[in-house]
């Protein structure tokens, strides 16, 4: 077993000796969802003051709404959420490149042969954080699937644990 199994295996039985909450509903009983990061500095249970069963929580590369609209309208439309908070981060990685860098990336890790899989993803990288949330809150409210749905936009500040309102 690796050490990151290992890990798993271990954490969790500490973690299900002690679970007591096996009886929540599906639904998030807050009815909201938060759309962030997969930044590893990121707690989001913690930072955004989420009970386990309150919220759906939508992670991945910069906290992408277009990524995660498939995952959002099961959560509007199959589970009842109604808010969707957007939360991006300072010092996000995906500030720090662009399609053609992470593409160039792969082909020297790779080869041009592999790196052919990746030549028409979009990354969905920004080069500025704050309108990169309004984007997002924008394509969501662009989308008519979203009506009736709050959407708000928020910066993560990893340095200092804070949240400030964007849009
Ligand atoms: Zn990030």
């Amino acid at each position: 077993m690796s050490s990151v199994e290992q890990n798993l295996v271990e954490g969790n039985k500490a973690y299900a000796e002690k679970f007591t909450q096996g009886n929540l509903a599906l639904p998030p009983s807050q009815k909201y969802v938060v759309v962030t990061c997969m930044d590893a500095r990121i707690d989001p249970a913690a930072a955004f003051n989420i009970p386990l069963g309150a919220a759906h929580i939508i992670r991945n590369a910069g906290g992408s709404a277009r990524e995660a609209f498939r995952s959002l309208v099961i959560s509007q439309q199959l589970l009842g959420t109604t808010d969707v908070l957007i939360i991006k981060h300072t010092g996000c990685g995906m500030l720090t490149f662009d399609n053609a860098t992470a593409r160039g990336v792969v082909a020297k890790n790779k080869g041009d042969a592999v790196a052919e899989e990746v030549k028409d993803l979009d990354f969905l990288t920004f080069p500025e954080l704050e309108q990169a949330v309004k984007d997002d809150v924008q394509f969501l409210k662009s989308k008519k699937v979203e009506e009736g749905v709050q959407v708000s936009g928020w910066v993560y500040e990893v340095e200092t644990g804070k949240v400030r309102k964007v849009e």
